[in-house]
């Protein structure tokens, strides 16, 4: 049976349906629904977003993750476009079990703010100590596997000390550093220093001394 849509008048011989309307007034229907904008916090250290995982590199992926949460998860969302201040979102969800799709331009309304991971490297933050001592040489090349490694693994070296006898790395991850030492079975004596209390628990720094 040939309907017309009750909104713009076209038929079903020209247009998908869903219900009893055309899918482009469905569609536009829809897409009057949507915010015009979206609120992105951004770290100003580091630049990367914040996601309801944590802070991630600010891609289409994450960006449209940030942008369907605030959406309260009613539509899937792809990000075709991004610029500084817009993004060209492609919007999609099912009415009646059909597929509807619509793209539309986002403001991005951006604000800011500092990254735990910031904040920690600007106070020179610690959790660990690597005291690497013996042939000058060895020294370097750990020192520089170290931190090539903590810093792979979103952790970072926060301060070296040159000694005359070796260095002493201050890394801002102890399992990271941990992880690194057994992964190049690099043996090391561990010893520790309490530092402070956190929701009733005794906080810990390591402290590894290695000979190399
Ligand atoms: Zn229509
Ligand atoms: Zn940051």
């Amino acid at each position: 049976m040939l309907r017309h849509c009750p909104t713009c008048g076209r038929s079903s011989k020209d247009v998908r349906f869903i219900a009893d309307f055309c899918e482009s007034c469905v569609a536009g229907r829809l897409s009057g629904s949507v915010p015009g904008y979206a609120d992105l916090l951004s770290c100003r250290g580091c630049g990367r977003l914040k996601t309801r995982s944590g802070f991630a590199k600010p891609d289409a992926s994450s960006i449209a993750g940030v942008i369907a949460a605030q959406m309260r998860g009613k539509f899937s969302v792809r990000v075709l476009r991004v610029d500084r201040d817009t993004a060209i979102v492609e919007f999609s969800t099912a009415v009646d079990d059909c597929p509807v799709s619509f793209t539309r331009s986002i403001e991005l309304r951006r604000a800011h703010e500092t990254c735990t991971d910031c904040f920690r490297r600007s106070s020179g933050y610690y959790e660990a100590v690597v005291q690497l001592r013996g042939d000058p040489d060895s020294v370097r090349r750990t020192l520089t596997g170290l931190t090539r490694y903590v810093e792979k693994n979103d952790a970072f070296v926060s301060k070296v000390e040159t000694l005359p006898y070796g260095v002493d790395a201050y890394t801002s991850d102890k399992l990271v550093t941990a992880a690194y030492l057994s992964s190049r079975g690099i043996k090391a004596g561990r010893s520790y220093t309490l530092y402070g209390m956190r929701h009733g628990k005794r906080l810990y720094r390591n402290i590894y001394s290695v000979r190399l």
